[in-house]
């Protein structure tokens, strides 16, 4: 999703980027019990590829974080979803194939491969997934890829001759000839380059970087709509700042 944030300053706009890939909480497979693994990869190489494959839940809410759970971590249901994953060759295994005991929990993407199982190789598997945060570790990173950069504005002087050498070299196709005049008619894609300026022999061209706004370029796993996270990483800030200020208070 790529969406414009203004009138923040750099360390908000900073704190959404990496709440969205360190403070969203979202699912994970964190533990498994491999009963069979006749298959060519080794245990680990299976526990990895099951960690890493995105789960989506119809309402995230219901679960809570192990530490959080009224079990204190011991394990329940509010804190975990367990899953079986059995399957004999020949064939692939994808992650559609991985059940869990909760109907509102499956994987984002039914055709992750896993492992492709040979004539009777068998691969039987239990285990459970929690809900943690990017910060305990990257298989709960909600956001892939996040960054942003600084809106720019760009103003075109009238001495411009309308030569259009600028709008020739501009690798994002930012500006366009408009009344004879070079314009920033796609300004959400200037990267700040400056390679117009350099083009431009009559000096025409002023740019700048909006100090307060914001370009946001985020991708998600897939666990949840990039939006949601969005909406979520400013709620986990919200909440620190929340738990900062309670422990502020206790100190005064
Ligand atoms: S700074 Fe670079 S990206 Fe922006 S308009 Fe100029 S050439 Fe294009
Ligand atoms: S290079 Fe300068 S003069 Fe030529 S179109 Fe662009 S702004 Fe105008
Ligand atoms: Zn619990």
């Amino acid at each position: 999703m790529r969406f414009l944030l203004s009138g923040v300053s750099a360390a908000f706009a900073n704190g959404i980027r990496r709440a969205c890939m360190s403070e969203v909480p979202i699912l994970a497979i964190d533990d498994i019990s491999l009963y069979d693994n006749t298959s060519v990869l080794f245990d680990e190489q299976i526990s990895l590829r099951l960690g890493l494959v995105p789960l989506q839940a119809e309402d995230l809410d219901v679960f809570s974080r192990p530490e959080e759970c009224q079990c204190k971590g011991e394990g329940c249901p509010g804190c975990r979803v367990d899953f079986m994953l059995s399957s004999e060759g020949p064939g692939m295994v994808y992650s559609k194939d991985i059940q869990f005991t909760d109907s509102s929990v499956k994987p984002a993407f039914d055709k992750i491969p896993i492992v492709i199982l040979g004539e009777g190789e068998k691969l039987v598997i239990e285990g459970f997934a929690t809900k943690r945060v990017g910060r305990d570790h990257s298989k709960w990173q909600a956001g892939t890829l996040c960054g942003y950069k600084n809106l720019a504005s760009i103003e075109v002087a009238p001495d411009c001759d309308g030569c259009e050498k600028c709008i020739e070299i501009c690798p994002r196709h930012v500006l366009s000839l408009e009344q004879n005049k070079a314009k920033a008619t796609n300004i959400l894609e200037c990267s700040l380059c400056k390679l117009c300026i350099g083009e431009c022999e009559a000096k025409a061209i002023k740019l700048e970087s909006i100090l307060d706004s914001f370009v946001y370029t985020i991708e998600g796993s897939g666990t949840m709509p990039v939006k949601d996270m969005v909406a979520r990483s400013a709620i986990e800030i919200k909440n620190r700042a929340s738990d900062l200020d309670a422990k502020l208070a206790e100190l005064s």
